[in-house]
């Protein structure tokens, strides 16, 4: 049976096979069967298109399984400029999510290696930077000096949380002084940079990766494309890519998914003997 066959198959009024077995490719928008799709880590193996994933989604494909150990998941939300109906809709990520913020902090192990993880989701109010993703990735660096852990942190975000104004950027601040902190220690520090990583978080703990690694096809960039547009400046194609940042030397590696995994445990294995 063709894709198109199938599609129209699942489009059926009369169609009985529930829709959650198969995934459409965002990109080349095959037919994909969920089981597979999982089995592939969520890359479509007809085009290779890297579907973006929930954290919970990149912890099952990064660490051991039932390794990991939540860190501050009952961290408060603030709402320091008194916004209009920012803490409703940060309530609504919350539910959406299963996380207390657009970052998830704690301790797992990978290949029997202990580390200390953080993850992003976009998900998540645009996976932007207020306090709490400041607090949870200070607090990562912080416990990760304490108990003398290596840091992994799989970034994604749309940048400052405009919610927050001042205090979101204040989190730049905050976030690349833990790194400094966590440098001076002499532990490792592995940002892997996932689609898309923007603003904020492109500008401080993102790129103070000791390693810098992208996985393929993510979009990277301070201003995004949008607010690009806005300023009426034309960007040639291609700029904000991980692969432009590869041949460029902003990043030290650029691999797809299923190479990021064996990647970390060789530089973790190096980092830790
Ligand atoms: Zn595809």
């Amino acid at each position: 049976m063709t894709a198109e066959n199938q599609r129209a198959d699942m489009q059926g009024a009369h169609c009985d096979v529930p829709a959650d077995l198969w995934r459409a490719c965002p990109d080349c928008n095959q037919l994909l069967y969920a089981r597979d799709l999982e089995a592939n880590l969520w890359v479509c193996d007809k085009c290779g298109s890297h579907f973006r994933l929930s954290v919970w989604q990149r912890l099952q494909v990064t660490v051991d399984a039932d390794s990991f150990t939540v860190w501050d998941g009952d961290l408060p939300l603030t709402d320091p400029l008194d916004f209009p109906d920012y803490l409703g809709k940060a309530q609504k990520a919350r539910e959406k999510t299963g996380m207390s913020e657009a970052a998830l902090t704690g301790r797992a192990t990978l290949d029997g290696i202990p580390l200390a993880i953080g993850l992003m989701d976009l998900s998540f109010i645009g996976g932007s930077m207020g306090w709490g993703v400041g607090e949870l990735v200070t607090r990562l660096m912080e416990r990760a000096i304490d108990q003398h852990l290596p840091v992994v942190i799989f970034c994604a975000s749309g940048g400052a949380r405009m919610q927050e104004s001042l205090i979101s950027l204040m989190q730049m601040a905050k976030t690349s002084g833990a790194a400094g902190r966590l440098r001076a220690a002499g532990l490792p520090y592995i940002s892997v940079l996932t689609h898309p990583t923007y603003g904020g978080v492109t500008a401080s703990f993102a790129f103070l990766g000791d390693f810098i690694i992208a996985e393929q096809g993510a979009a990277m960039g301070f201003a995004g494309p949008r607010v690009v547009e806005v300023t009426g400046l034309r960007m040639p194609p291609g700029v904000q890519t991980a692969e432009f940042q590869y041949e460029h030397g902003m990043i030290d590696m650029l691999l797809p998914r299923r190479e990021i995994r064996p990647a970390l445990h060789t530089m973790l294995r190096w980092c830790m003997l």
